[in-house]
């Protein structure tokens, strides 16, 4: 019996308290073996089984396919293997096999999304990412970077256009953090984009909006640095081969059309155009399952890192700076719980974030005497999947196409507001549950994609939107008080026609909601971002208590505080996490 009670009461420290994170990290896929079918080349079906592991595909095995002897053995012999390979879904077509190459990636996406991982994470080249070699001790360059999402491969970039060395650190078995799966909309003042469509905008409404939207909590410098630097990285990433849309558009909670829309799906266009560079450079490399556990401090300085790997403990020693890029905390429960002020509880509510996204970045800048502020300060979006809080199958475009009814058919907030505002409307909703209503003005065809990659047709075959060819037949299948639709829908329409603020102070308007069929698909509220964490100054570097740099460490991206304050605006996180990111890297490549 003692025993037996040792044993519990070991099983109770490792694992903490039931309901609460374990501090260990999910995993990326639930394993086991899963089967994936796609439609081949000739209206027959490529059906396969792939293995998994918690944080790797180990297997294909093709089950049944009708392909083309011949013309699509190369495809079969070939993909499955550089999937395996590359960890990646990413691979190259094979010539003359388009189909059955295409037929076999979808196949292996199926399954990818039946063990619950993310497909778009697996979207971007891993390639140059490598596992560390077995046995090494230690390594050496003039930066490290912990981190590689968006933040720290904008960091190691700029740091190696400076002419610094650089090992970016990695914790998971692949890069792209939360950036990699984000909805990628880049906020910044651009003419260029803006005039045609007749936007007026400055960087002193951008400045304002973030400013004001945040409740004046973040600190004017930063913001500053953020919306003066947000339109000279697009250029940047430009130059280093990224393409962007000719359009704006207003992200839900960004209050202004000024959003950007990279060419390539979600967020996979920044971490390519990053990893691209990096291929093909020297100098500069980037290791995955390599995790940050402590950052060495010595005669008041940073100057390295230890990670742990999958084989032993390794020491990176900075020759100039380390950067801390480990992004958010949304993903562990635990530390929302403790930070959290701001909602009522956060404990059951599930998040957009990937899973990595577990605050190791605060603790780890704690304990060399870093300053952390905000913490409180927790963004909550009222655009979740109900089931699993992914953003994946959200039907909206832009904020000035749609509108929110509760499950009465009421509409019950500005929906060009911003996204606290919204959720805190949401939360008081019957079950928090709303629908997204729209029609073909957002979707002329139903191969027109949402802002998570997926067509109408896709969406509504997962069953994450509903369609109809009239508002009472829309009504009836969502099961909402037909009248209350047809009157939310009208009203809309009016102020859309008068142009004027309607009765919850809505200004954002462009096509009116009658052009069927009509669309709606259900969402509730999610754990989004994390505006708090380490204090940076606007070179990027870190703070202490007592408001002093700590000499040789630098930080960048969602893992600091400061500039969103109590709410960030939608679009904002993209450039704060590139601007500065490109800031950290070149003030830890320019230290002496
Ligand atoms: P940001 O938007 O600020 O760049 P991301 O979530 O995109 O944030 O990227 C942060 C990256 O840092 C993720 O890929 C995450 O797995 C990684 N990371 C988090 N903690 C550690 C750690 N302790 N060591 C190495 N990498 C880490």
């Amino acid at each position: 019996m003692r025993k037996f009670i040792i044993v519990l009461i070991v099983l109770f420290v490792i694992w903490g308290i039931p309901g609460c994170t374990k501090g260990e990290e999910k995993s990326l896929f639930n394993a086991g073996i899963y089967e994936g079918s796609a439609a081949g080349g000739y209206e027959d079906e490529v059906r396969l089984e792939v293995t998994f592991s918690k944080n790797k595909i180990r297997d294909i095995r093709i089950i049944k396919h009708k392909e083309t002897k011949g013309v699509s053995d190369a495809a079969f012999a070939r993909i499955p293997n550089a999937i395996i390979e590359k960890q990646s879904l990413d691979v190259d077509i094979v010539t003359g096999a388009t189909y059955s190459s295409n037929a076999i990636i979808d196949a292996v996406k199926d399954a990818v999304e039946k063990a619950g991982g993310d497909v778009s994470a697996l979207m971007a080249k891993q390639e140059s990412a490598k596992p560390i070699e077995k046995g090494l001790k230690s390594m050496e360059a003039d930066v490290i970077v912990i981190g590689a999402g968006g933040a720290g491969l904008a960091a190691a970039v700029s740091a190696h256009q400076n002419g610094a060395s650089v090992i970016v650190i990695e914790k998971m078995p692949i890069v792209g953090g939360n950036t990699i799966i984000c909805g990628a909309s880049y906020n910044a003042v651009d003419p260029s984009r803006q005039k045609p469509l007749g936007i007026e905008d400055s960087t002193d409404k951008h400045f304002k909006q973030t400013y004001e939207g945040g409740d004046k909590l973040g600190k004017p410098e930063m913001i500053r640095v953020l919306v003066d630097n947000a339109y000279p990285a697009i250029q940047w990433l430009e130059g280093l081969g990224m393409e962007f849309r000719d359009i704006t558009f207003t992200v839900l909670g960004g209050l202004w059309p000024r959003a950007h829309k990279p060419v390539m799906p979600l967020g996979t266009g920044f971490i390519t155009t990053y990893m691209d560079y990096i291929n093909s450079h020297d100098d500069i490399e980037v290791l995955v399952d390599t995790k940050a556990v402590k950052i060495i401090k010595e005669n008041g300085r940073v100057t390295g890192v230890v990670a742990d790997t999958p084989e032993n403990k390794i020491t990176f020693k900075a020759n100039k700076g380390v950067v801390i890029a480990t992004g958010g905390f949304s993903s562990n429960i635990a530390m929302r719980d403790k930070y959290n002020k701001m909602w009522p509880e956060l404990t059951r509510m599930k998040t957009t974030n990937h899973a990595g996204a577990m605050g190791d970045g605060l603790i780890l800048a704690e304990a060399v005497g870093a300053n952390l502020i905000g913490l409180e300060h927790i963004q909550l979006l009222p655009m979740g999947d109900p089931e699993t809080g992914s953003l994946l199958g959200n039907i909206e475009q832009n904020v000035e196409n749609r509108i929110f009814v509760n499950k009465n058919g009421n509409r019950f907030v500005d929906e060009g507001a911003r996204r606290d505002v919204m959720t805190l409307a949401l939360l008081n909703q019957e079950d928090s549950y709303m629908y997204i209503i729209l029609d073909t003005h957002s979707y002329p065809s139903e191969d027109v994609k949402n802002n998570f990659n997926e067509s109408m047709t896709e969406l509504l075959s997962k069953g994450k939107a509903v369609k109809a060819s009239s508002l009472e037949e829309l009504a009836a299948k969502i099961n909402v008080d037909p009248e209350n639709l047809k009157n939310a829908v009208d009203s809309f329409n009016k102020s859309v026609d008068s142009g004027k603020p309607d009765l919850f102070g809505r200004t954002l308007y462009q096509d009116r909601i009658d052009k069927p069929p009509y669309y709606a698909g259900a969402r509730k509220p999610t754990v989004h971002h994390t505006m708090g964490g380490i204090e940076i100054n606007t070179e990027a570097q870190v703070l202490d208590k007592n408001g002093n740099i700590i000499p040789g460490l630098y930080a960048a991206g969602e893992v600091t505080g400061g500039i969103h304050g109590t709410n960030r605006l939608g679009g904002n996180a993209l450039p704060d996490i590139t601007v500065f990111g490109r800031i950290a890297g070149k003030s830890a490549a320019l230290t002496r």
